[in-house]
């Protein structure tokens, strides 16, 4: 059996395809555009890169966007003072902070400082514990991407087994909240698991979220399993490389997404959801 692609691309330009629409009507009816404001600190290549994509989203779906790029040496006074500003800023809906941030600033403060109904990204406490509390506002985007790639298969969640694998604050724990909130029994794989690959081998869904190229081995899945691979590694020949090793799981999964091109841009495409969510509740429509 030869595993069917997750084809995130093709997903994604769907979505955008169906928010710019969205957009067109709500400018039409005289309502101003939605905004996102992304702060990038520093000159990490990586970062000036997804900064760059997120612009483009955002005008292919007709967003206003604005980037503040501000020096590696900025102080974390400056940068909590900017983020004050842009939640007064009526004409923000949304605020993002690129990550990472240099090691001399307090990213948890700087999280702490987003106003949770302009925190896009869903990376607020209060945003995270309504996720947990299965209320949830924003939506982490990567979790909320790879649900959106899952719903795509017209999957039912109920009683599945998963298992995620990392269990970062931004990915890996949502990820579990939100495949627990649809109906799974979910598995938190970590760096401290013991006998990880007998408990990924339960699983129905696998989501993968890392960092480390060909963590996960075609013995590690159950065949028919869903694989979703989160991770993106960089290599020396500046590659992209996923945690999972395609070729040969490919052939025990039932589906699984390639790296680039799988969770990517889906989690880029929640981003765009969660900012026009933000306006449609700032301009007082509710869901
Ligand atoms: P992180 O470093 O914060 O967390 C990694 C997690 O992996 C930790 O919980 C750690 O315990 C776990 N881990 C480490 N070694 C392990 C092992 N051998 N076995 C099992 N678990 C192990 O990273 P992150 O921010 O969660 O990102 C994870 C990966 O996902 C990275 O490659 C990152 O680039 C990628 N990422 C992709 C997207 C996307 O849109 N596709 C978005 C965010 C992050």
């Amino acid at each position: 059996m030869s595993a069917k692609i997750l084809d995130g691309n093709a997903i994604a330009k769907s979505l955008r395809g169906d928010i710019a629409v969205q957009v067109k009507q709500w400018v039409s009816a005289g309502r101003r555009l939605p905004g996102l404001a992304v702060i990038l600190v520093g000159n990490d290549p990586a970062s000036e890169v997804y900064v760059r994509g997120k612009r483009r989203d955002c005008d292919e779906v007709g967003f206003h966007s604005q980037v503040q790029h501000l020096s590696a040496n900025v102080t974390q006074q400056d940068l909590e003072s900017r983020i004050h500003s842009l939640n007064g800023d009526h004409s923000i809906d949304g605020i993002l902070v690129q990550t990472p941030l240099p090691d001399h600033i307090d990213e948890e403060r700087v999280i702490d400082c987003i106003d949770p109904d302009k925190d896009v990204d869903g990376f607020h406490a209060y945003n995270i514990g309504l996720l947990a509390l299965r209320r949830p506002n924003f939506r982490s985007c990567t979790p909320k991407g790879v649900m959106l790639l899952l719903e795509h298969i017209g999957l039912d969640f109920k009683g599945l087994d998963a298992a995620v694998i990392g269990a970062s604050n931004h990915v890996g724990r949502p990820m579990g909240l939100e495949l627990l909130m649809a109906g799974c029994t979910v598995t938190a794989a970590h760096r401290f698991t013991r006998d990880i690959a007998a408990k990924v081998r339960l699983a129905d869904i696998v989501v993968s979220a890392v960092g480390k190229p060909g963590l996960v081995s075609p013995e590690w899945i159950k065949p028919g399993a869903v694989v979703i691979d989160v991770g993106i590694t960089r290599g020396a020949n500046k590659k992209l490389y996923g945690d999972v090793q395609f070729d040969a799981v490919k052939e025990i999964a039932s589906w699984i997404t390639p790296v680039p091109g799988g969770a990517g841009p889906m989690t880029r495409v929640a981003l765009l959801q969660n900012t026009f969510q933000a306006a449609r509740a700032h301009l007082g429509f509710s869901e």
